[in-house]
């Protein structure tokens, strides 16, 4: 038999992931986005300097202090937040474009873009806070990024202590020390995020037209 695919309109849903730096939620937002067509990646403009690697326009944009304060002013920001010593904030345009089309929108910020995000959009989010399985291991993954400095590493354990504070502010906390399995629980959390009631707003039309049938 023809399997049929039944398109009930949907309204999209803002994904955040947050966790102290080295938890591993951008490899797991990458993983999501290679694998979810329906999802696309909110990328943050940022005054901090470009990593070996990092791509413009990919990983981030990156600025300068005055073009991010113009893009501030402008209000074409939905959220900023100055974390160690940069700027970063959430391009309102692209993730606006995106949840009007009924695509999934991933965030990976910090606890102070989540809050300023609820003030606004607390239906449309799912927050999840990625946890790491010990501070050891934290520590080794800030490590082996080898990208920052000694310096750079111990004060960014420091914020991670910090940022590990806010996990009760986040609907879903995932430890994650099984990349596959952290895959698994954030896919598992988007399909029943998707199913919820009030984002199937396509509902009422398509119960209607199963009503006319008889
Ligand atoms: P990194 O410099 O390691 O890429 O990111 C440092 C921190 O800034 C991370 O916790 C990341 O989630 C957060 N961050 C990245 N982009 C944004 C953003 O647009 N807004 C906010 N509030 N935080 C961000």
């Amino acid at each position: 038999m023809k399997k049929q695919f039944i398109d009930i309109e949907r309204r999209g849903l803002m994904l955040v992931l947050s966790s102290p730096s080295g938890a591993g939620k951008t490899s797991l937002a990458c993983k999501l986005l290679e694998t979810d067509p329906q999802l696309m990646l909110s990328i943050s403009v940022t005054t901090r300097k470009q990593r070996p690697g990092e791509i413009h326009g990919r990983d981030y944009f990156f600025v300068t202090p005055h073009e991010f304060a113009k893009l501030r002013d402008d209000g074409a920001l939905l959220e900023h937040a100055r974390v160690f010593n940069n700027d970063y904030g959430t391009p309102r345009a692209p993730v606006e474009k995106a949840l009007s089309e009924g695509k999934d929108v991933i965030f990976d910020i910090d606890w102070q873009g989540t809050q300023a995000l609820s003030q606004t959009a607390r239906g449309d989010m799912v927050t999840i806070f990625i946890l790491p399985p010990s501070c050891e291991i934290l520590e080794q993954r800030l490590k082996n990024r080898a990208q920052d400095s000694e310096e750079v590493v111990q004060d960014r354990m420091a914020k991670a202590v910090d940022e590990m504070s806010h996990w009760a502010e986040y609907d879903y906390v995932i430890v994650n020390e099984d990349f596959e399995q952290s895959v698994a629980a954030t896919q598992a959390i988007l399909v029943a995020e998707r199913l919820k009631r009030q984002r199937q707003i396509g509902l009422s039309t398509f119960v209607n037209n199963l009503r006319h049938v008889y």
